[in-house]
């Protein structure tokens, strides 16, 4: 397991042995598709079912500039868009949209952008990405120290049902929450190689910027942690020591179409302080 070896996530271990036993009943495309075989059902301790959430928009056909939290939903790897028209699952039209993962209590394979931006999949209560509500609560709380309870609450729930429900679901190895940063979540801008690590570094060393880059901790299954550890756990520097190792695992460019080699690291961008942060996603 590649994770072993570069001892960059030694944390998520315990959600690998799941993941590659469910990966050998996959239907082989590519290996970011193997989280499309996840449960689509999956509960946290409450019982209630989590997973891959929206705002009602009045009609007229909206382009993906729309999502908020994704910058390039049509031209990006992890997220499986269709150019060639589906059939939606909830309009049952035929459109370009999204393929899954979607979790919840209906099966949905594969929805159109009009009804992915209009909300509908709030409306059916089906989830495409996983928002870290406590997180970013606890953000906007230190932010806004003056503002009620009931006016954070609000934008928890607006922030969040963005991300869960009307962003198309990101798909990755590891089960992950969206990051979160300076009281928004971030947006999603690609899964980066070395020369997109280099553009962006001001030495031309991408290995400088990876050692400026903060990461978010891949929750995961780990998200019961008690208030003090997630404190602890919320985002770090990414390790200097594992700098190399995480160097020599990414691709020389980001992802274009299905058949390059995927990059473990997935760059977002603060929508506040335009402070880069990594998630790192290990097969
Ligand atoms: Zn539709
Ligand atoms: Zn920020």
């Amino acid at each position: 397991m590649v994770c072993k070896t570069i001892g960059l996530c030694a944390r998520v271990s315990s959600t690998l042995t799941l993941r590659t036993s469910e990966k050998k009943s996959t239907t082989w495309r590519s290996p970011r598709f193997a989280r499309q075989k996840l449960p689509k059902n999956r509960k946290n301790t409450c019982g209630e079912f989590i997973g891959p959430s929206a705002r009602t928009i009045l009609c007229k056909r909206k382009f993906y500039m729309n999502f908020k939290y994704i910058k390039n939903p049509h031209n990006s790897v992890a997220i499986n868009y269709s150019e060639k028209p589906q059939k939606c699952d909830i309009c049952q039209k035929y459109s370009t949209g999204y393929e899954g993962p979607y979790y919840g209590y209906e099966d949905i394979n594969f929805i159109c952008e009009d009804c992915l931006l209009n909300g509908k999949l709030k409306e059916k209560d089906i989830e495409a990405n996983l928002g870290h509500r406590f997180i970013l609560k606890r953000q906007l709380k230190k932010l806004y120290p003056d503002k009620d309870e009931q006016d954070i609450e609000t934008l928890v729930n607006q922030r969040t049902e963005e991300i869960n429900y009307r962003t198309p679901p990101l798909t990755t190895f590891q089960e992950f929450t969206w990051p979160v940063h300076c009281g928004d979540y971030c947006c999603f801008i690609m899964e980066a190689g070395k020369s997109e690590l280099n553009e962006l570094s001001s030495s031309g060393n991408g290995k400088d910027f990876l050692k400026s880059l903060p990461e978010w901790e891949n929750y995961g299954e780990d998200i019961q942690l008690s208030d003090s550890q997630r404190e602890y756990k919320e985002i770090d520097d990414i390790d200097w020591l594992d700098i190399d190792s995480l160097w020599n695992y990414l691709p020389l460019h980001s992802p274009k179409n299905e058949s390059d080699p995927v990059s473990p690291l997935f760059l977002f961008q603060c929508l506040v302080c335009k402070k880069y942060v990594a998630l790192l996603d290990f097969d």
